[in-house]
């Protein structure tokens, strides 16, 4: 890895419109130019909706690693413009978008910035972001712990479910809810 490049952790939701295709255009756009280079791709989980209004679809959720020369809020941007191109609705708090990416990590840099909060300040309590992201990166640790042991402690964690075509997570044990 080039020194100039920043190792990061994304995290992607939708819940409405072609959920999958748009994960799957959205992971390309967030790469699509020299300053973000794709490391990982996590599988796809779904997950019900947490918080806002009730009865909304469910979520698919995925992680992945990227490393970047691109500064942390010049990244969120990035995000930004990626989210706005799948048409992201911005109406209600925590309701149904088509895409959301947040930054979970970016390299070790801890900032309490509204504006970009890192680490991802409710990351830790997330098992539909730390289950994907310990399947890509099982030594990654937040506040000190296994991420791995963040998602099986997560409150979210028994309504998580493979996306279709990922019965066993090929081969890695799976989240409480998997038959
Ligand atoms: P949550 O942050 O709880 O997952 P959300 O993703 O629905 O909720 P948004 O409406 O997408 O929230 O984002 C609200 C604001 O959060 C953004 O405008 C952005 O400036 C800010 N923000 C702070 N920290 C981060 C981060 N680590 N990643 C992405 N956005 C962040
Ligand atoms: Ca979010
Ligand atoms: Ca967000």
């Amino acid at each position: 890895m080039n020194a100039r490049y920043t190792r990061v952790v994304l995290a992607l939701g939708s819940n409405l419109g072609e959920r999958n295709d748009t994960l799957s255009e959205a992971v390309a756009d967030l790469v699509d130019g020299p300053e973000v280079r794709l490391l990982a791709v996590s599988p796809v989980v779904q997950t019900k909706a947490v918080g806002g209004p009730e009865g909304q679809p469910d979520f698919l959720n995925m992680v992945m690693t990227v490393e970047t020369t691109l500064e942390p809020l010049e990244l969120l941007r990035h995000c930004q413009s990626v989210e706005n191109k799948h048409h992201r609705i911005r109406e209600v708090r925590w309701g149904p978008r088509t895409l959301d990416v947040d930054i979970i990590a970016y390299g070790d840099l801890e900032s309490s910035d509204p504006q970009l909060t890192l680490p991802h300040p409710r990351a830790a309590e997330r098992a539909f972001v730390l289950y994907p992201w310990s399947l890509i990166d099982p030594a990654a640790t937040l506040n000190g712990t296994r991420i791995g042991e963040l998602a099986a402690r997560a409150a979210d964690f028994p309504d998580l479910t493979p996306f279709d075509g990922f019965g066993d997570f090929n081969g890695v044990p799976t989240a409480g809810a998997v038959e």
